[in-house]
Formats: C-alpha cells, sequence, structure tokens
C-alpha cells in the first residue's frame, strides 16, 4: 500500500505508483527551470568589495595631475614665493610636485614666477617646446599674466601668453604661495577634465 502525496488517496498497483512518481518529478521540473538565488548575496558584497571599476581617462588623468613636475623657468621676483610654496610650510610634495627639474624634457609644467623681457622670450619658448606633452603652464603673478608693473616698457613682454599658451592664471605682485597652491588645485581640475579621446583625433 503507498500513498499520493498530492491528493491523500491509497495507491495500490504498480501503474499508478509510477504514474504518480512520474507526475510529482514533471511537477517539481516545471519548477526548477531557473536557479535559486543565494539568500545571502555574499557573492555580490564581495564583487563590490574588491573590483575597483574606472576608465582609462580617470586613471591616466589622476597619473598625470598627481605627478606634475615643474621645470626651472623663473625670471624674476615671485620666484622667492614659489620656492616658499616647495618649501616645508607649504609643502608642494603633498601634490606630487616635489621635483623641479633643470632639464624641460623631464617636466610638464612651468609656473612663470617672475617679469619676462623680449630679451629672455625666446629662450624660455625653447624651453617650452623641448618640455614633454602634455604640458601646462601657469602664469604666476601680474608680470607674468600682464607685464604687470612694467607693462608700459619696451622691453618687456605683456604677458607670457604672447609666448606660450597659458593655462591658469594667478593674479598678485607676488601672489602668496596659498594663491598659487589654489592655481595648482584649479590646473589639476582641468586636467582631470582630459579625455583621451579628444587627443586622438
Ligand atoms: S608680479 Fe610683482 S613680485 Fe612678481 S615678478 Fe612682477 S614685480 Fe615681481
Amino acid at each position: 500500500m503507498e500513498v499520493d502525496n498530492k491528493g491523500k488517496r491509497y495507491i495500490y498497483s504498480d501503474t499508478e505508483l509510477d504514474r504518480a512518481e512520474g507526475e510529482a518529478i514533471e511537477a517539481l521540473k516545471a519548477h526548477s527551470q531557473q536557479p535559486i538565488p543565494d539568500p545571502d548575496k555574499w557573492l555580490d558584497e564581495e564583487v563590490r568589495r574588491n573590483i575597483l571599476l574606472t576608465t582609462v581617462d580617470w586613471a591616466l588623468n589622476w597619473a598625470r595631475r598627481s605627478s606634475l613636475w615643474t621645470v626651472l623657468c623663473f625670471p624674476a621676483c615671485c620666484a622667492f614665493e614659489l620656492m616658499a610654496t616647495a618649501a616645508s610650510r607649504f609643502d608642494i610634495a603633498r601634490f606630487g610636485m616635489e621635483v623641479m627639474r633643470a632639464s624641460p624634457r623631464q617636466a610638464d609644467l612651468m609656473i612663470t614666477a617672475g617679469t619676462l623681457t623680449w630679451k629672455m622670450a625666446p629662450q624660455v619658448r625653447r624651453i617650452y617646446d623641448q618640455m614633454a606633452e602634455p604640458k601646462w603652464v601657469i602664469a604666476m603673478g601680474a608680470c607674468a599674466i600682464s607685464g604687470g608693473i612694467f607693462a608700459d616698457s619696451y622691453a618687456v613682454v605683456p604677458g607670457y601668453n604672447r609666448i606660450v599658451p597659458v593655462d591658469v592664471y594667478v593674479p598678485g605682485c607676488p601672489p602668496r604661495p596659498e594663491a598659487l597652491l589654489h592655481g595648482i588645485k584649479m590646473l589639476q581640475e582641468k586636467i582631470a577634465k582630459r579625455s583621451l579621446l579628444k587627443e586622438v583625433k
């Protein structure tokens, strides 16, 4: 004597027993077409904790903005504020910028700290041309932006942007280190918006 689970009826023959068993298996098959999800969700959490998803643009821009190397090109008095920015109190090493290079080929940032005369202009342009790509320029101080108090002089270039393309302007005569740091942060934001796709077009 056997009992059918569904109908609670007594089954006496082997044929009926086989049929009842077959029906039960078919019913289980019909309800088992999809895998049962793991209620703990441990795998999702593990993936979220251990995989960092980002773009090539973000990684490249992060590396570039976090390791700006400045070329030595400080023609006048703003240079002292730049030196103060690099020294321990303000410490541009925090931005990965402590490496100042005497060779333009090892630098990607020009901070134009000082008055530029026409006599020096070709050398500044040559230094810029020899810098590694991509490269940026921060015009530091009134003289670098517009010639400053010497703007009317026959000998002074009325702004570095006559000679090289300038990315960020930091006003002041001279600007304090905090102002230069703010300019560096602005340049970093500008670099963060670069796209590799636009560069290769
Ligand atoms: S902006 Fe002022 S401090 Fe800077 S180089 Fe010109 S005169 Fe000197």
